[in-house]
């Protein structure tokens, strides 16, 4: 089998759709699906050799598989990174870059914006353990500059947030976090590879649940984890092996196929995207817009500086709180009411009672989610379809 591109130098469009490939010795053009848990060896030496560390070769698809490598380096390529492993789910990426690094006694800092399983892990499990945590409100400089006045080993953020698109300056919060003497992970599911790049921005690792964009057609459950050679082999893979993260190969081949097709999607559907929140901006029907691509949003400057699109998520409040969210959803006929989001399918959801409703009324205040949020993820299908019956579902509500 040979890695048969080499991927220096080419643009990111064509790495989605090229890097990584290793072509075995049937030539298919399409990249293999290597269905397999373990592999043989010709001796028992080579067997030894292998868990010695003194061959190089796949041993057990735990620990590594062809198809797996493959959607690795292409995901690495796309973002510019020394390296990336891939686990089964986004949480199991995201678990696996927090403990792999953190003991008893260390100290966490991270916004308050987070998904909610994230928020669950920062706040309930990690303190289980020992960690110690401090939640901030991302788009406040001030406050992380305070909580990284002192020591902290991970600082943890999400840009723009689940669900209400709140931003963090990445470059500022990157170079407090390193002056804290703390690694810098940023998920970066909402933005896309495409649109934003933390490393560039200096974030040390970034994740991905490959479950959003990266498939975007419903079909799979993964994630990614990806940052410097060092970080990879020596803190996160010792960690990957022993506690099982791995992403399924037939998954992984999925996540090869979908990425051919990711700047197609995400930028139809980020065109999409404007199309809907423009419309939105001038409706007196809702009362306030959340997208980092309308200058109605109170970062968009920093969502110019730090983005170069603004991918297919938004958030709108009805005044009329839950009851009006829920008549809102429930008018809708063609967009439909789910909690996965960066599908090709257009979604929306009531984040208060869904995605968020682990939180206590109190912390769903603090991140100021009101019982009116809708959370929208624009889909690929026509945008005067999209209009319309956002259109009459607004106006079966007022
Ligand atoms: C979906 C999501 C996750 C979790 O990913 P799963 O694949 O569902 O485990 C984490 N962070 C963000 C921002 C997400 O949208």
């Amino acid at each position: 089998m040979s890695d048969n591109t080499n991927s220096s130098g080419l643009k990111p469009r064509t790495l989605a759709v090229r890097a990584g490939q290793m072509r075995s010795a049937f030539y298919e053009t399409s990249e293999a699906l290597y269905l397999n848990s373990g592999y043989v060896y010709s001796s028992a030496q080579e067997a030894a050799d292998a868990f010695a560390g003194d061959k190089d070769r796949y041993v057990y698809s735990r620990y590594g598989n062809p198809t797996l490598s493959m959607l690795e380096t292409r995901l690495a390529a796309l973002e510019g990174a020394e390296a990336c492993r891939v686990c089964a789910t986004g949480m199991s990426a995201i678990f696996s870059a927090l403990a792999c690094q953190l003991q008893a006694g260390d100290r966490i800092v991270a916004s308050r914006a987070l998904f909610g399983a994230c928020y669950a892990i920062v706040t309930k499990i990690l303190p289980r353990w020992g960690v110690q945590c401090t939640l901030v409100n991302g788009h406040d400089l001030a406050e992380w500059q305070a909580a990284l006045s002192s020591p902290a080993n991970i600082v943890f953020l999400e840009s723009p947030s689940n669900p209400l698109l709140d931003l963090v300056d990445i470059a500022a919060v990157a170079t407090l976090a390193h002056a804290a003497g703390a690694k810098l992970v940023v998920d970066n599911v909402f933005a896309t590879p495409i649109y934003q790049s933390p490393l560039s921005l200096g974030a040390d690792i970034v994740t991905y649940s490959t479950t959003k964009h990266i498939d975007g057609q419903g079909r799979m459950l993964g994630g990614a984890v990806l940052g410097s050679a060092a970080f990879i082999e020596e803190v996160f893979l010792p960690f990957y092996r022993q506690t099982g993260a791995a992403m399924s190969p037939f998954n992984a081949w999925v996540a090869l196929k979908s990425l051919e097709t990711l700047h197609l999607r995400v930028d139809a559907q980020t065109a999409n995207s404007h199309y809907i929140a423009n419309r939105l901006a001038e409706d007196s029907r809702i009362s306030c817009l959340r997208y980092p691509g309308h200058p109605s949003h109170p970062q968009y400057a920093l969502a110019k500086r730090q983005m170069s699109d603004f991918s297919s998520l938004m958030a709108f409040e009805l005044e009329g709180g839950k009851q009006a969210a829920f008549a809102f959803l429930d008018s809708l006929s063609l967009i439909d009411i789910s909690n996965n989001l960066g599908d090709s399918k257009s979604l929306a959801c009531h984040p208060a009672s869904t995605t968020h409703a682990n939180l206590s009324q109190d912390e769903r205040d603090a991140l100021a989610l009101s019982d009116g949020f809708i959370r929208l993820s624009v889909g690929l299908e026509d945008k005067d379809d999209l209009w319309a019956d956002i259109d009459q579902a607004l106006s079966s509500v007022s």
